[in-house]
């Protein structure tokens, strides 16, 4: 399996537009040792011909142009090169991509039944994909279960690679309406996957609110664990000046602190284990700072876009 890093940072990216805290401003005027990033988006393929991604970033487009494997190919009876995208919630910065695929391309969206509903039902703007027959093939992952996946029609003989749904807590994005928040099941929200082919497998879990401790079991068990490097503390966004919110208000459990990511995570796992979703405000993106190098201490990797792994 190849797992590709298309973009490594949070909503906003690094840097963020309109943002001038001393990481953005710094990397702008090239006063920072850091790396540009571009929105949270993964892919990965078992044979590198056919791809799935992880999120659908705002930054797709950027992302799949500079990806070769991800050309068309010549011949339009040859498959196109991604297969499929799974969906973790319904946030913006996971979502918004789909725009970018609307080009009456047929691919599968892999998505809990509350995180469908969203993007069905409350916004007009993603009935895009469902222009042609057959444009979008919505596939229904449960919260907590598993899901065989089969690149041939015939679903008999054992699957290609298995995507397990982990129930990560959190809530639904901010724009989704209060009639149908009372409609939607809590725990289909926001999940983590793990991608697991011949006993090889990665965890993805980009949004980690830190109200359910699930995911430290597929933490433990993971070859690869992907997760929400968001914030370094639980005040950062008050401390820059981009909002009054806590880091944990939001969804996020943080790095550092009490019951924060590093605290938490599971001792003596044997796998990689690499925060990813990194917010523009977040210290560990400057390589020369202390918090850069405390993650590294504990044994953490920094997504970066580009970065590559295989299992
Ligand atoms: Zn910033």
């Amino acid at each position: 399996m190849r797992v590709k890093v298309l973009g490594s940072a949070a909503g906003g990216g690094f840097p963020q537009w309109n943002c001038h805290c001393s990481n953005c401003s710094g990397l702008r005027h090239g006063k920072l040792k850091a790396r540009p990033r571009t929105q949270t988006q993964i892919a990965f393929s078992l044979d590198s011909n056919i791809w799935f991604l992880l999120c659908a970033s705002p930054d797709l487009r950027q992302q799949v142009l500079s990806t070769p494997e991800f050309a068309p190919p010549a011949d339009d009876s040859s498959p196109w090169p991604i297969g499929g995208v799974f969906l973790p919630n319904a946030d913006v910065d996971t979502v918004m991509g789909l725009l970018h695929l609307r080009e009456f391309q047929s691919f599968f969206v892999f998505a809990t039944h509350g995180v469908q509903c969203v993007l069905q039902k409350e916004s007009k703007i993603f009935r895009v994909l469902e222009r042609s027959d057959q444009q979008v093939k919505w596939q229904t992952l449960s919260s907590k279960g598993r899901l065989g996946c089969h690149f041939s029609e015939n679903s008999s003989g054992p699957p290609d690679f298995i995507c397990d749904t982990v129930p990560l807590g959190g809530s639904y994005p901010d724009y989704v309406s209060e009639q149908m928040l009372r409609a939607l099941a809590y725990d289909e929200a926001a999940v983590g996957f793990v991608m697991q082919q011949e006993g090889k497998g990665f965890f993805f879990a980009p949004s980690l609110s830190g109200t359910s401790a699930m995911w430290k079991s597929a933490a433990e068990t993971s070859d690869v664990t992907l997760i929400d490097g968001t914030f370094w503390s639980d005040d950062e966004l008050a401390r820059t000046g981009r909002s009054k919110k806590t880091a944990r208000e939001i969804g996020h459990l943080p790095l550092y602190g009490p019951g924060g990511l590093l605290e938490q995570f599971p001792a003596n796992t044997k796998g990689r284990k690499i925060l990813i979703h990194i917010n523009n405000t977040n210290p560990i993106l400057n390589q020369e700072s202390a918090e850069h190098r405390a993650v590294l201490d504990a044994g953490f990797e920094i997504a970066y876009d580009g970065m590559e792994f295989n299992l």
